[in-house]
């Protein structure tokens, strides 16, 4: 089959591979119709994930249709058209059964490697490095899925691709960080990053109650997007200082929750940005995080700050004192996307939210080099990359 592997730094490429075979009787093959690049592909791309290996296959955005199944699986059959969650859950375990299936037990086959670095491992992701088990992405013509016995959602034939994909991650992403915001009536929630995850915490935060939602970006498209959703949107760079264009648009208070939808490879002009960025090029740190610091230097005191982006290591120079000082309250983590694709998919089937408003390119698997490329450099408009094998 075809796929795209990753080869190294801003080095992905389409090769022919071993079609993925059953291993497990709880596996299924999926046959995949539609795949996405996300942003936290980016920071695969960028290099700055460690334990990636040549010739492994990106994506953990993907759907399809199901053309093999284990033994052990009974609820699917060939021919279903599913969409599958990023996180790869067993769906017994302490934590699964407590709907925190991003931090299942059972699903990482290189554990280890990961309890070095976090003491106890987390769940297995596709496409996403042998630290999250080395799974095969779904940039591909195929792809194994593991546990399909609990993970796969079967998709009404009635709702298109493009409306269901995003249920594997981006959209349950944001609407999870919005949740982690615990929003009540009249509060006002900022949002660092209008890519398509904070795109889908702004309409989450609004759906769950939010009176206002602040949008911050640099980039005209993302924050029009985020204005016909129905956000007030301030520019970075063209209004100056975000905090204190936030505090005077909050009457001197600051938001009640923010969220950090950008994570480690945040950019900024600040003293405090421009040291991170030389620090992570020269790889004394991993994370640049100078929106989680205006974040928690900018919410009100009793806030919450909730943090969708991805973080991969230790961060410098993090305001702790200013964090306790303030009584802030911090919610984060991947996605536990089991517990939120069902009702989400309601959602969408009510015609409450389409998440297919953040698609601009649509390419062929072959186009992905490209893809990731264009989406890299947020040029020619790129929001979000859809690929069709
Ligand atoms: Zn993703
Ligand atoms: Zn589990």
């Amino acid at each position: 089959m075809r796929a795209l592997c990753w080869h190294g730094k801003h080095d992905v490429r389409v090769e022919e591979v071993p079609d993925p075979q059953i291993l497990n009787p709880r596996d299924a093959i999926v046959r995949i119709t539609t795949t996405a690049i996300c942003g936290s592909d980016l920071h695969l791309y960028d290099g700055y994930i460690p334990t990636l290996e040549v010739g492994d296959i990106l994506g953990h955005e993907f759907m399809g249709e199901v053309v093999e199944t284990g033994k052990a699986v009974t609820n699917l059959k060939k021919g279903d058209r599913v969409v599958v969650p990023f996180t790869i859950s067993c769906g017994t375990c302490f934590f699964c059964a407590r709907q925190m299936s991003s931090l299942c037990d059972n699903s990482n086959p290189s554990a280890k490697k990961n309890e070095a670095l976090n003491g106890y491992a987390t769940a297995g992701l596709f496409g996403y490095s042998h630290l999250y088990g080395g799974y095969a992405g779904g940039q591909a013509e195929f792809v194994r899925v593991p546990f399909a016995d609990v993970g796969p959602l079967k998709v009404p034939q009635g709702l298109p691709d493009e409306k269901v994909l995003f249920l594997s991650d981006i959209l349950p992403t944001g609407y999870m960080a919005a949740e982690n915001c615990n929003i009540q009536p009249g509060d006002t929630v900022a949002v660092w990053g209008c890519g398509p995850v904070g795109q889908f915490a702004i309409r989450s935060a609004l759906m769950l109650g939010a009176e206002r939602v602040l949008a911050i970006d640099s980039v005209p498209e993302r924050l029009n997007l985020a204005q016909e959703a129905g956000a007030e949107t301030i520019n970075e760079e063209g209004d100056g200082d975000a905090f204190e264009e936030i505090r005077d648009r909050t009457g001197g208070m600051g938001p009640d929750a923010c969220i950090d939808a950008v994570g480690m490879e945040a950019h900024g002009t600040t003293m405090d940005a421009r040291y991170d960025k030389v620090k992570q090029s020269l790889k004394l740190t991993m994370d640049r995080s100078h929106v989680l610091r205006q974040a928690i230097h900018v919410c009100r005191k009793g806030g919450t700050v909730s943090v969708p982006g991805v973080y991969a290591g230790m961060i410098d120079k993090f305001p702790f004192g200013t964090a306790f000082a303030k009584g802030l309250t911090f919610k984060m983590g991947q996605t536990h996307v089991h517990k939120y694709m069902r009702p989400l998919l309601e959602k969408i089937a009510e015609g409450k939210i389409d998440p297919s408003v953040v698609i601009s390119h649509r390419l062929s698997l072959e186009e992905g080099p490209e893809g990731y490329d264009t989406f890299l450099k947020k040029q020619d408009g790129c929001t979000k990359i859809v690929l069709k094998p």
